[in-house]
C-alpha cells in the first residue's frame, strides 16, 4: 500500500472550516467547448476552437471533439455535484449550438435549446444553481468566414441576438449570467496582422464591451423583471507587485498593467469609461464610446465576477534607443513582467494567495466602494502534473491551494471585500485549448477516450468535507 490513501483518509478527518459568511457558496466551473463533445450534434455548427483543434493546435495534437463527453454523461457531472455537496455550478453554452451561424436575425437551433434545457433542469433537480456563460472561447466561424469576427461592425448586434435568444428560452431556469469569459484573454493574446496589432486588439475590446453592454441592457430591460435573475462579464486579472516598490517607475508599471488589463474591462463597466492611462498612451488608436454607450455601459453588471490564478511581479521597461517600436497593445502598456520567486505550479504559474486577497482589496476600493454588490471568484484552480491515477487519491498539492486561497478570500472579507461565490476550476479535467488534455485542473480525474471515465480526487472529497463542516448554502 502506498502512504497516500492514509494520508489522505488523515486529512479528510480533520474538518476545516473557514470564517466566511453564512451565505458564502462554493462552487465549481467548467466550459462548453473544454467538456462537452458532441462536436457536431444536433444541428451544432463549427466554431473557432472546433477549427484550431482540427488544426492541432493544442500541445499535444488533441482536440475537443469528445472531451469529457459531457453533451452526453452530463447527468455525472450532475451527480458528482450532488454526492459531493457542491450546489453552484458554472458552465457555458456553445453560441454555434444556439444560433448556428452566430449572425443576428437567423436560425435558432431547437435541438441545441432542448439539449442545455435538460442539463439545467437536471442541475436544479439535483439542488445545483447553474451560473451560465454566453461565450467562453467559441465563436461560430461562420462569423469569423464570412465576417470580421469579434472586430466586425455587426459584433454586438450577432451576440446581443444571442443572448436574447438564451434569456429568451432558459430565463425561467438561469438566474446568473456572465455574456463574456475573459475578454482581456480574447483581446490581447490573439495573433494580429503586423499592421493590426496596434489597433484591431482596442477595437475587439470596443465590439465585446458594446456587446455586453446590450446584451446587459436587453437582459435588464426585457426580462429582469419577471426573471429575477442577474448578469455581470467574467473580467480575468493578475495582480501586479512592482519589482522594487521604492522606484516609482516600477510602481507606476504595475499600475499600468492593472490598467491595462483589469481596467480596460471594469472601468467601462463599472465607472463609464476606459482608463484615463490608457487613453493617454494610446491615443487616437483607442475607440471611444459615445454619450450613449457610456450609460448603456455604467452600471450594466449586477455582481462583479473575476477570474484569477497568480500574480506577477512588473517593472518598467528597460528600452534601448535602438529597438524598433511598433504598435501594439504591450508597446502602450510599456511595462515588464516576470513571474518573480514565488513557488510554482506544475505549468510554471506562480502561487501567490496574498495575490488574490490583493486584488479583492483593490477592486472593493476602486470600483464597488459603497456599494453592496457581490464578488464572485469565477475562477481560481491549480493544473497538478499527475504521473499516476494513484497520486489523484489525496491530491494535496491542489488541497493545499485551493486552503491557501479560501484563507485570503476569507482575509479580504474580513478587510471588507463583500466576496460571496468561489468557484473553483475545474470540476473535471478538460481540454485546456492549447495545453490539450495534459493539464489537470479537475477535481475530478478523467480518463479522456471514446467512453470518458470520471473518478474523484481526494481534493473533491475534501472539497466536499470543508463545505458540509462550513455549512454553506
Ligand atoms: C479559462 C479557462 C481555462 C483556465 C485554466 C482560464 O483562463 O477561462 O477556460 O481552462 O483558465 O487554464
Amino acid at each position: 500500500m502506498t502512504y497516500f490513501p492514509l494520508l489522505a483518509f488523515l486529512l479528510l478527518a480533520v474538518p476545516l472550516s473557514y470564517g466566511l459568511p453564512q451565505d458564502f457558496g462554493f462552487g465549481s466551473s467548467t466550459a462548453a467547448y473544454q467538456i462537452e463533445g458532441g462536436w457536431l450534434e444536433d444541428g451544432k455548427s463549427m466554431h473557432e476552437w472546433d477549427n484550431l483543434g482540427h488544426a492541432n493546435f493544442s500541445e499535444d495534437g488533441t482536440n475537443g471533439d469528445i472531451a469529457a463527453d459531457s453533451y452526453h454523461l452530463y447527468h455525472q457531472d450532475v451527480a458528482l455535484m450532488k454526492e459531493y455537496g457542491i450546489k453552484h455550478f458554472r458552465m457555458s453554452v456553445s453560441w454555434a449550438r444556439i444560433v448556428p451561424t452566430g449572425r443576428a436575425g437567423t436560425a435558432v437551433n431547437m435541438k441545441g435549446i432542448e439539449h442545455y434545457r435538460k442539463v439545467f433542469v437536471a442541475l436544479l433537480e439535483a439542488g445545483i444553481t447553474p451560473y451560465v456563460t454566453l461565450y467562453h472561447w467559441d465563436i461560430p466561424s461562420y462569423l469569423l468566414i464570412v465576417g470580421d469576427g469579434y472586430a466586425d461592425p455587426d459584433f454586438p448586434e450577432d451576440f446581443e441576438y444571442f443572448a436574447d435568444v438564451c434569456f429568451r428560452y432558459f430565463g425561467d431556469l438561469v438566474k446568473h449570467w456572465f455574456t463574456f469569459n475573459e475578454p482581456w484573454c480574447t483581446a490581447a493574446i490573439a495573433d494580429y496582422e503586423p499592421q493590426d496589432k496596434g489597433t484591431k486588439v482596442y477595437r475587439v475590446t470596443h465590439n465585446i464591451l458594446l456587446g455586453h453592454g446590450r446584451a446587459a441592457k436587453i437582459y435588464h430591460e426585457k426580462y429582469q423583471k419577471t426573471q429575477h435573475g442577474g448578469i455581470g462579464i467574467v473580467i480575468n486579472s493578475e495582480y501586479y507587485y512592482p519589482r522594487d516598490p521604492n522606484k516609482p517607475a516600477d510602481v507606476d508599471a504595475a499600475k499600468r498593467c492593472l490598467a491595462f488589463q483589469l481596467g480596460w474591462f471594469a472601468d467601462p463597466i463599472f465607472i463609464g469609461d476606459y482608463p484615463q492611462v490608457m487613453k493617454d498612451r494610446v491615443g487616437k488608436r483607442m475607440p471611444q464610446f459615445t454619450e450613449e454607450e457610456k450609460k448603456m455601459l455604467k452600471g450594466s453588471a449586477d455582481f462583479f465576477a473575476l477570474n484569477n490564478y497568480f500574480s506577477c511581479i512588473a517593472y518598467a521597461r528597460n528600452k534601448t534607443a535602438t529597438a524598433p517600436v511598433e504598435e501594439s497593445y504591450w508597446e502602450d502598456r510599456n511595462a515588464d513582467t516576470s513571474y518573480g520567486d514565488w513557488n510554482k505550479t506544475d505549468n510554471g504559474w506562480p502561487i501567490v494567495p496574498q495575490g488574490l486577497h490583493d486584488l479583492l482589496i483593490y477592486i472593493q476600493q476602486n470600483y464597488l466602494k459603497g456599494t453592496k454588490m457581490p464578488i464572485f471568484i469565477t475562477e481560481n484552480g491549480i493544473v497538478i502534473d499527475e504521473k499516476s491515477p494513484q497520486e489523484s487519491q489525496a491530491d494535496f498539492k491542489r488541497i493545499d491551494f485551493v486552503t491557501k486561497h479560501l484563507k485570503a478570500v476569507e482575509q479580504a472579507i474580513f478587510e471588507g471585500a463583500n466576496v460571496t461565490r468561489y468557484f473553483y476550476w475545474s470540476l473535471i479535467d478538460d481540454f485546456e485549448w492549447g495545453g490539450g488534455y495534459l493539464a489537470k485542473f479537475g477535481l475530478t480525474r478523467v480518463e479522456f477516450g471514446k467512453a470518458p471515465k470520471r473518478s474523484p480526487r481526494g481534493s473533491l472529497r475534501w472539497y466536499a468535507r470543508m463545505i458540509h463542516a462550513f455549512g454553506a448554502q
